[in-house]
């Protein structure tokens, strides 16, 4: 679907709670940029984000359950993501944020290879409290080694580099 127009339409939701409260005002606010648009304007490019709080060991999950949600997503995403496209002919790109502290390199593998396939990005998100400074530094240092071991935070230049 190809939307004419200068404007662009960019909408972050960080989160979805309370959606039905703000979420109409928001998409009749996205429809009037719309119906202002003119094709002398050029395409309009709507971005919908929706981050995905990615830690595949949430709630406690036993090493077993943690391997059955990265599988899924393996098998599920790209079928889903697959019936769809953008303009350019993408399908829609997903962005994990997967949990640093719970780095698991069979799992980062795996979904590093969505990644490489097409369909999306990792991201780093952690979570610390009563931490120092230096103590963050350390965990976030860590964490960019051992997401660049499987592609993540990695520049797409030449040569590629640490984020
Ligand atoms: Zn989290």
């Amino acid at each position: 679907m190809v939307f004419t127009g200068l404007r662009a339409m960019i909408y972050s939701i960080p989160m979805m709670r309370n959606v039905y409260i703000w979420g109409p005002s928001l998409i009749r606010q996205g429809l009037r940029s719309l119906y202002k648009a003119t094709p002398e304007h050029g395409p309009v490019h709507i971005l919908f984000c929706v981050a995905d709080h990615f830690e595949p060991k949430w709630n406690g999950a036993d090493p077993q359950r943690e391997k059955e949600r990265v599988r899924r997503w393996n098998e599920e995403y790209p079928k889903n993501a697959s019936r769809h496209w953008d303009g350019n002919g993408r399908p829609p790109q997903h962005t994990w944020f997967y949990a640093a502290e719970q780095y698991n390199p069979v799992c980062l593998e795996a979904m590093s290879r969505l990644c490489t396939s097409g369909f999306g990005e990792i991201e780093l998100h952690l979570h610390h409290g009563y931490d120092t400074a230096d103590g963050l530094k350390e965990k976030l240092e860590r964490a960019k080694e051992d997401f660049a071991q499987h592609g993540a935070l990695i520049t797409q230049g030449e040569p590629p580099r640490h984020a």
